[in-house]
């Protein structure tokens, strides 16, 4: 039996509270170029999704690649003025088929800053709102809407029965809105997989405050205007959190000194406008600013780390996976779906992504899955989903 819980740091637990789970885990990427619009489109898109399916191909790992819609739009729109845009999208078209051709799934991800991004001189300039949620009710639907059908338009001649069931919010913005998760639902789009719990942002770009989530690590039904909340009742979306876990200053302070030799020495922290979704990264930082950040905080505390592959060492991915078993084994639940990320513009030790997946592909307790299956499992009620009258129960979308 589950037995309800109201702390979220202590989740229900079955008799005794050990019972092993398998970990469903879904390897996704948000595959996109940065934030303003920069990036040579070969070398941090194309490559590195080639290099990643070759990996997932030898430990035949099946995961979610979640492109970037509204800038591949973008690119279409402008590419009968700038032939070379048209080339560039025809090649993007060409991975995301390959990557489905071999099994992989391709899900929604949307970075509304492209809606209305000028191309001049060869550059992109984005002047767009980072956040979906600060636009107009219709002008996202219109967004969401045009992405779900080029990917359905791409995808359907490879597999008639494709569908698009989940949506990342670029940069995590997912909530709170009177009308996101409406609007997704009408689409039929009905796995988020945008909230990371404790994270917190707050800068020129983005807002956005995920400190206070009721449930950061199970499914469960969200507050259909405020995710951050567990609804009373079932709905018509799940969210399912993006993984997050609190890392040891032994973990944390080696990795940062890695990357402080290697920005100090280059003597940049890291250029304006680039995409970010750490707070505690700011431009303009002095150098010896930088260094206490960096080395000196985060060895006074855990540090908060969103679970993305590609921007954390071997050892830190270990914690995480470490985390990740002992808040399943908390759960006392049989089945828990975990989702984890990975930006493959900014993968840093691809080694360490291969050990990762070779020895999660090895391991008893884990299985992998795409999000299009996490779906269905969710629907079919094989994953259970939280919702505040009743703890755990059996998925019933209410469509
Ligand atoms: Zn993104």
């Amino acid at each position: 039996m589950l037995r309800p819980s109201n702390n979220k740091d202590q989740p229900p637990a079955a008799a005794g509270g050990t019972a092993k789970s398998t970990i469903h885990l879904a390897l996704t990427h948000d595959w996109e170029l940065r934030g303003d619009g920069s990036g040579d489109i070969e070398q941090i898109q194309f490559a590195p999704l080639r290099k990643l399916l070759e990996i997932y191909r030898k430990h035949s790992a099946r995961t979610t690649f979640l492109p970037d819609l509204m800038q591949q739009i973008r690119f279409r729109q402008l590419e009968s003025e700038h032939p070379e845009l048209k080339s560039l999208a025809d090649k993007w078209d060409e991975h995301v088929r390959e990557a489905f051709r071999q099994g992989h799934d391709i899900q929604l991800h949307v970075h509304p800053q492209w809606r209305d991004g000028r191309y001049e001189d060869g550059r992109w300039h984005l002047n767009g709102d980072w956040s979906i949620l600060n636009y107009a009710r219709d002008d996202a639907h219109a967004m969401l809407d045009a992405g779900k059908d080029y990917l359905e338009k791409l995808l359907r001649p490879i597999d008639p029965s494709y569908r698009c069931v989940a949506f990342r919010a670029g940069s995590l913005a997912a909530t709170p809105s009177d009308h996101l998760f409406k609007s997704l639902a009408n689409l039929g789009i009905q796995l988020d997989v945008s909230i990371a719990g404790g994270l917190f942002v707050n800068d020129r770009n983005l807002q956005l405050d995920y400190r206070d989530c009721e449930e950061d690590f199970l499914p469960f039904y969200p507050a259909i205007e405020d995710a951050r909340k567990v609804s009373e009742t079932s709905e018509a979306i799940v969210c399912v959190p993006l993984n997050h876990f609190y890392a040891s200053r032994r973990a944390v302070t080696r990795q940062n000194i890695s990357l402080a030799a290697n920005r100090i020495s280059k003597g940049t922290v890291r250029k304006p406008g680039e995409q970010r979704i750490n707070a505690q990264e700011s431009d303009g930082q002095s150098r010896l600013a930088f260094a206490f950040d960096k080395l000196i905080k985060p060895a006074m505390k855990r540090k908060h780390f969103v679970s993305d592959t590609g921007r954390l060492n071997y050892r830190l991915m270990q914690e995480m996976i470490g985390s990740i078993r002992q808040r399943a084994r908390q759960s006392g639940l049989p089945q828990v779906p975990v989702v984890l990320t990975n930006h493959p513009k900014d993968i840093r030790d691809l080694a360490a992504i291969e050990r990762f997946v070779g020895e999660m592909s090895r391991a008893e307790d884990i299985k992998f899955l795409t999000l299009t299956e996490m779906y269905r499992n969710l629907r079919s009620g094989e994953f259970q989903v939280r919702s505040r009258s009743r703890e755990y129960r059996r998925s019933e979308f209410n469509l």
